[in-house]
């Protein structure tokens, strides 16, 4: 019979079984998974960070004696800590990674020996050799630079984004601070950077994580009475990728234990990468110390990539994809689906899926009819509450006094322009607009559209206003 990982284990299994409580055999050995043997180093996935620990303090002796007996003196042991949640939710990466994927993303994952690089890891049992932990890096292989494709809009945030790969932590942009709307690419391109550097360097441990489950993660932490693990875990990496840290606004608890994090982290060296959907100016609710650490480095924006670089976007897709499309085709997807690549993607997918479950042919004719769907999907999207809110924050005011009934120029016209876009971009009537932004009739939004229309072709520093709302409003 060949030594596999499993066979390796079942006889440690066997002997530990023997030597230790049935019911501490049941609750802490039973959850482990043999995954990996190679030459006299066993690997073994334990659900949790806690769960590790509580095997090196408790069992480290008695595995150490079991795998030497298998593996000779010179037996390594080494843990692979699956993150918490990490399966089944709704992060992008674990729903599409084939299990084959997935399996190779270990592969990548390095050893990280605790006691010499991070001294004040709670650390009560080294013994030399045995103690290893493999972090698994939770990055989505299929994003990567080789299908980040370059355009005007994205090449500042691409090249920061290469630098960082080759030289992690050697650049001056550290935290490297990558921002911008929906669907432009800041998700791909922090999975990019932290693919790129396990090529470069399979010896960093990097970590990807969307700051809504840092923080999830930390609010366990605090009531299972674990901050301090919580902390020296993400102070042992060496990439911290946090993406949408705007999830932070508000949540001072996190934001506190971040400061603390990034700190020991950049002081040492280490890479710091964020993304965000706004500039560190526009953030709300994020201390002012945090948000200056985010200056340091650089802060690059992901804009709406124009059109030949959307065409060669989705070229490029249809190519991975193997799929043929005529050329006007592709072009009338892309002039008419503009601000988000997420969506252009979306509507070309659909194109294929309509074109082959009906058997039809991608005509133009197809095409418009899905482009339209899209178009007319993504105004839906937008509420009133939500123009009042981007109106009211790029004149710097709140919807209160967007709504009140002050005669103030500016708020007149502020309150105008959310008038003039609900009606642009909803399917409400006159009344129930003018019902919603400050009880006005539907009388008076007639009027503030009319005035809109007036003033953006008379008064030029208006108009602008209308362009960068326009813009911002643009899901
Ligand atoms: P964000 O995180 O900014 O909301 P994502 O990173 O999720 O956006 O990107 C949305 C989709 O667009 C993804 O499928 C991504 O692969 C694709 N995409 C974004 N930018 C590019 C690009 N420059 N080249 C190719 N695909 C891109
Ligand atoms: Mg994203």
């Amino acid at each position: 019979m060949s030594v596999t990982a499993q066979s390796v284990w079942n006889n440690c299994l066997e002997f530990i079984k023997d030597n230790i409580q049935p019911q501490a055999y049941k609750t802490w050995f039973e959850p482990i998974l043999a995954v990996k043997l190679s030459d006299n180093s066993l690997s073994i996935q334990v659900p949790s960070k806690f769960f590790y620990e509580w095997l090196e303090e408790h069992y480290v002796k008695i595995l150490k004696v079991a795998l030497t007996k298998e593996l000779g003196e010179t037996a390594k042991l080494v843990y692979i800590i699956k993150m918490e949640n990490t399966y089944g939710n709704k992060q992008p990466f674990t729903e599409r990674i084939p299990s084959s994927n997935r399996s190779s993303v270990k592969a990548q994952d390095v050893d990280i020996p605790l006691n010499n690089k991070s001294p004040e890891l709670r650390n009560p049992f080294v013994i030399p050799g045995i103690r290893n932990v493999k972090i698994e890096s939770q990055l989505n292989p299929n994003y990567s630079f080789e299908n980040f494709l370059e355009g005007d809009s994205n090449r500042l945030a691409r090249s920061a984004g290469l630098a960082v790969a080759s030289k992690p932590g050697g650049t001056s942009f550290n935290p490297l601070l990558i921002f911008g709307g929906v669907g432009l690419g800041k998700t791909h391109l922090a999975h990019a950077i932290g693919v790129d550097i396990k090529d470069k360097y399979p010896e960093k441990t990097v970590l990807y994580i969307s700051a809504e489950k840092f923080t999830q993660q930390y609010i366990d932490s605090v009531k299972k009475n674990n901050r301090n693990d919580f902390i020296h875990f993400y102070q042992i990496i060496d990439i911290l990728i946090i993406d949408d840290v705007q999830f932070l606004s508000g949540k001072t608890g996190t934001q506190d234990v971040f400061f603390h994090i990034f700190n020991h982290l950049h002081q040492n060296g280490k890479q710091v990468i964020l993304t965000s959907d706004k500039a560190p100016v526009d953030m709300q609710d994020i201390e002012q110390r945090l948000l200056s650490r985010f200056k340091w480095g650089l802060s690059a924006e992901l804009q709406s990539p124009d059109f030949e670089t959307r065409v060669s976007i989705l070229k490029n897709k249809l190519y991975r994809d193997g799929v043929e499309m005529p050329e006007d085709i592709v072009e009338y997807v892309a002039k008419n689906i503009k601000s988000n690549i997420r969506e252009l993607e979306g509507a070309i997918i659909s194109l294929i899926a309509q074109s082959s479950f009906n058997k039809k042919e991608i005509t133009i004719d197809l095409a418009k009819q899905v482009v339209e769907k899209f178009v007319k999907n993504t105004k839906r999207e937008v509420s009133i509450d939500y123009i009042q809110k981007i109106v009211s924050d790029y004149f710097q005011m709140d919807v209160d006094t967007l709504q009140s009934k002050t005669r103030k120029r500016h708020i007149v016209q502020a309150r105008q322009l959310a008038m003039f876009f609900a009606k642009k971009l909803t399917k409400a009537s006159l009344a129930s607009i003018g019902s919603q932004i400050g009880k006005r009739d539907h009388a008076t939004v007639l009027h503030a559209c009319k005035t809109v229309d007036n003033l953006t072709s008379t008064d030029k520093q208006f108009r602008k206003y209308v362009e960068d709302l326009s813009k911002k409003l643009a899901v």
